[in-house]
C-alpha cells in the first residue's frame, strides 16, 4: 500500500500599513509532472528584502526564483544538499547584482525554504523569516532566528519577552547577498510528516505583532487560505509596521 501525500497550500503578502511598497517575496511550486513532484517535491518559498530604492523588493525575487531554477535543475538527490546548493547560488546572483549596479548596492534578502518530497519535510533558512510546525495542537518553530535577539535569546541573555521589544530587534545577523558566503540553518534531520500537520512560512512582519497563541489560533479555526488572511489582518490591525508575508502549506497523509 503506497502512502499519498495531499498539500494545500496557500500564501499572501502584504505591505502593511507603514512602508510604501512591499519588499517582501514568496513562491509556491508544485510540480504538475507526477515523475517531477515524486523525484524534486513541491517547494515553499517566504523571502524578506531589505535595501534602499528597491534593492530590497530585487532581493527577494531574485532569491525566490534562482533557488526555484537551481533547486529543480539539480541532480543531487538529497533535498536539504540540493537546497544549500540553492541558497549560495542565489547569495552569489543576489551579491553579483548588487555590486554592478550602484541603485542596488548592499542589498540582501532574508529566506526560509521548505521542500515536501515523500513523507519528508526539509527546510533551509538565513534570516529572521520564520518556518513553523503545528502539529497536534502544538506549535514549534523549526528555523532559528539569525538576528542579534536571537542570538541574545539562545544564549540566555535576554527573555522571549525581552526579545519582541528589543531595540536592536531588526538587526540581522546572516542573510544573502550581502556577503561572499553564507550558512544557511538546516534541522539536523528532516522532518517526518504526519497526517494533520501545517507549516507555516513568515516574514517578521508577522512574527513582530502576531504571538505564538494567535497562530496557533488562527490554524485551528481556519484553512490555509482564511488563516493567512486573518493573520494578516491580525497584523494590520496592530500597526501593520511592516511587509507581511504568510504561507500555509496544510498536509494529509492517506
Ligand atoms: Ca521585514
Amino acid at each position: 500500500m503506497t502512502t499519498v501525500i495531499e498539500l494545500e497550500a496557500a500564501a499572501m503578502s502584504n505591505t502593511g500599513q507603514v512602508r510604501k511598497s512591499n519588499e517582501d517575496s514568496f513562491g509556491t511550486f508544485e510540480p504538475e509532472e507526477p515523475s517531477e513532484l515524486a523525484e524534486k517535491g513541491a517547494l515553499y518559498i517566504v523571502a524578506d528584502g531589505m535595501g534602499g530604492h528597491r534593492g530590497g523588493e530585487v532581493a527577494s525575487n531574485l532569491a525566490v526564483e534562482t533557488i526555484r531554477a537551481h533547486y529543480y535543475s539539480s541532480t543531487d538527490q538529497d533535498p536539504s544538499t540540493a537546497l544549500v546548493d540553492a541558497f549560495n547560488a542565489a547569495n552569489r546572483a543576489i551579491h553579483e547584482k548588487a555590486v554592478s549596479d550602484n541603485t542596488l548596492f548592499g542589498m540582501g534578502t532574508t529566506c526560509t525554504a521548505m521542500v515536501v518530497r515523500g513523507e519528508k519535510a526539509y527546510f533551509a533558512h538565513v534570516g529572521d523569516s520564520r518556518a513553523y510546525l503545528f502539529r497536534k495542537g502544538k506549535l514549534q518553530q523549526v528555523t532559528e532566528d539569525h538576528s542579534l535577539v536571537g542570538e541574545m535569546l539562545r544564549s540566555g541573555m535576554i527573555s522571549r519577552e525581552d526579545a519582541r521589544v528589543h531595540p536592536q530587534r531588526n538587526v540581522i545577523t546572516r542573510s544573502l547577498g550581502v556577503q561572499q558566503a553564507i550558512q544557511p540553518y538546516i534541522p539536523p534531520v528532516p522532518y517526518d510528516i504526519e497526517d494533520g500537520d501545517v507549516f507555516l512560512l513568515c516574514s517578521d512582519g508577522l512574527t513582530a505583532l502576531v504571538i505564538e497563541d494567535d497562530i496557533v489560533s488562527a490554524l485551528e479555526l481556519y484553512n490555509s487560505h482564511e488563516a493567512c488572511r486573518r493573520l494578516i489582518d491580525l497584523a494590520n490591525q496592530r500597526g501593520g509596521i511592516d511587509n507581511i508575508t504568510v504561507q500555509i502549506i496544510e498536509v494529509r497523509k492517506r
